[in-house]
């Protein structure tokens, strides 16, 4: 099995841009399930009815769902011939769970922790000015995260492919500090 990386980091942290480019540099397919799961709701799918009432009021959707389009999505031929870049999955630890029944012996080869303060996630969301971006929406997402996310980082760090990486810098900074990271873990597969 190709490279399967995890990433993770809190809304603002800069996360999907970083993901783009670390895509365009070494070719592994971007899963994000916030995306897979916008597109069933406007494709009217029976997920997206079902989806779209659970985002809809910031609740995570059910983990059977997500598990099984993630599983069914993983077993397609281009990622396991390019690898993949995980995108707001695993996000619960039956989820995780889930993942590494999915990917067997070798599990995820590296889940990177984006790290960057709450203090600065919150002025960089509020100087985007999105209508959804008030400070109280703000604040309860970011513990929202904070809740899900620690026990998926207690989670990785068990299986030994947690890496954090500092995303305070330009994008540029970020990305190199990244790109070093995949490096090494790619060399040692
Ligand atoms: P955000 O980072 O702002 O939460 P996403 O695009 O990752 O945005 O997800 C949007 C919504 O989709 C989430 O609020 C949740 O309802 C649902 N969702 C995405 N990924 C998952 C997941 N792994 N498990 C459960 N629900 C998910």
């Amino acid at each position: 099995m190709p490279p399967v990386v995890v990433i993770l980091g809190r809304q603002g942290s800069g996360k999907g841009t970083q993901a783009e480019r670390i895509n365009a540099r070494y070719g592994f397919i971007h899963v994000s399930t916030g995306d897979m799961l916008r597109a069933a709701v406007q494709a009217g799918t029976q997920l997206g009815l079902k989806a779209k009432a659970v985002m809809d009021a910031g609740n995570l959707v059910g983990d059977d769902i997500i598990i099984a389009i993630v599983a069914e999505r993983v077993g397609e031929p281009d990622i396991q011939a390019h690898g993949v870049l995980l995108d707001g999955f695993p996000r619960t630890t039956a989820q995780a769970d889930a993942l590494a029944n999915i990917l067997g012996a070798g599990g995820p080869s590296l889940a990177i922790n984006l790290e960057v303060p709450i203090e600065t996630v919150t002025e960089r969301m509020l100087a985007r000015g999105r209508g959804d971006d008030t400070a109280e929406a703000i604040a309860r997402r970011l513990e929202l995260y904070e809740a899900e996310t620690a026990p998926l980082l207690a989670w990785f760090q068990n299986k030994g492919c947690l890496r954090t990486v500092d995303g305070l810098g330009t994008e540029d900074e970020v990305f190199a500090r990244l790109a070093d990271i995949i490096d090494e873990t790619i060399t040692t597969l």
